[in-house]
């Protein structure tokens, strides 16, 4: 593998095509795949993972926003695309880029109904979403018999699938809470499909409900986090492979002497003389300064590297006094050796919130 220049998020095809095959192999064959693309598909390149996963053979795509849906449909995404949480204001932009909209309240679809209408749509596919226990967004099941008169009114809107997001499917601890979920979900699924005249395709697991819960699986599963390398459980993690690797360079190398204080506010003093190099990226980069408190590593030529000092805004400061390594050299910061999520878990964060945080400053690189 040839070394970066710069900083750079290596982004692996390859690594997709592996878990998105682990995760298809954990299904049965004829479950649909939603692949979830939303925040820059989880700070990789939505556009080049949705085209990989396109060809791939994914039944369905799936946004937080309109705006990621057009995104898509600009890059020739032709798939199904759900948007999970549409605004009316981009109600005509959805019909206009042929997405489908969850509608997760009476007040949202009776808005979205009224927009179809205005452009003559018929059977417009769209996604009801029920709240079985996050508590975010969606109908209880009392509203099922108004939602479906108001559908069944006119054929202008078709009820493409019905679901329901779980709450806590990574921690089996709450199998009793998750089991639950799930049973209220197939309450709702069999007075639906009681009263809608044609077949609806279902949908409640994550990755961690697909790893975990076979019976949450329902006609479709929607993938997010798995795709990208993470299924939040050791088992899983193993395998997996990261699809994001963030790498950058030694821009510079100091003699710290002992007393002597590195970065702003002085937060580091050496207590004995050290080597430490700078990297040219920061919490503008999407590293933030939660890194800096003494937890955290990165890795130079296969050794450990302490983050030392505050991370400013485009550089960080790296403890690298028993490393054979000069300027230029290749620091990987997290996606090989250190997973993204033992890297956020030294922040006390998630590796989904590292991942989506990548700022767009951050060169992405196809590998
Ligand atoms: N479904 C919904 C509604 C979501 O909001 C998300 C992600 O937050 C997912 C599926 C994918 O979850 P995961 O990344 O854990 O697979």
């Amino acid at each position: 593998m040839t070394k970066t220049q710069e900083t750079v998020l290596e982004i692996s095809l390859s690594a997709l095509e592996h878990n998105y095959n682990f995760i298809l192999s954990k299904i049965k064959p004829d479950t649909k795949f939603l692949a979830v693309t939303k925040a820059f598909a989880y700070g990789s390149d939505a556009c080049k993972i949705a085209k990989k996963l396109e060809n791939l053979g994914v039944d369905y795509f799936a946004v937080a926003y309109t705006k990621e849906g057009v995104e898509l449909r600009n890059a020739g995404i032709k798939t199904p695309i759900l948007v999970l949480h549409p605004q009316a204001v981009n109600f005509k932009i959805i019909l206009e880029y042929n997405l489908e909209p969850n509608l997760y309240s009476k007040k949202i679809l009776e808005e979205f109904l009224e927009v179809a209408k205005q452009e003559n749509k018929s059977n417009y596919p769209v996604h009801i979403k029920f709240n079985t226990g996050l508590n975010r967004l969606g109908f209880t099941k009392e509203a099922i018999p108004k939602i479906i008169t108001t559908i069944l009114n006119d054929n202008t809107l078709h009820v493409q699938s019905i679901f329901s997001h779980l709450a806590a499917s990574e921690d089996l601890n709450e199998k009793k809470f998750t089991q639950d979920q799930i049973n209220e979900f197939l309450k709702i699924k069999e007075e639906i499909e009681k009263l809608l005249p044609y077949s609806i395709t279902t949908h409640m697991a994550n990755t961690s409900g697909i790893l975990n819960y076979p019976e949450a699986h329902f006609s479709m599963v929607r993938s997010g986090i798995g795709l990208y390398g993470y299924g939040n459980n050791p088992e899983f993690d193993k395998k997996l492979k990261p699809v994001a690797t963030l790498k950058t360079i030694i821009s510079q190398k100091h003699i710290l002497e002992p007393g002597k204080s590195i970065g702003y506010n002085r937060a580091f003093i050496a207590e004995k003389t050290i080597v430490t190099a700078t990297l040219p990226i920061g919490h503008a980069d999407g590293i933030g300064r939660q890194y800096g408190q003494g937890k955290t590593f990165v890795e130079v030529n296969g050794k450990k590297a302490l983050i030392v000092g505050n991370v400013c805004m485009d550089m960080i400061m790296i403890d690298v006094t028993n490393i054979d390594c000069k300027e230029g050299d290749e620091v990987i910061i997290f996606g090989q050796e250190q997973s993204a999520e033992d890297f956020a878990t030294t922040a006390n964060t998630i590796s989904y919130e590292l991942l989506t945080g990548i700022s767009s400053r951050v060169k992405r690189a196809l590998i």
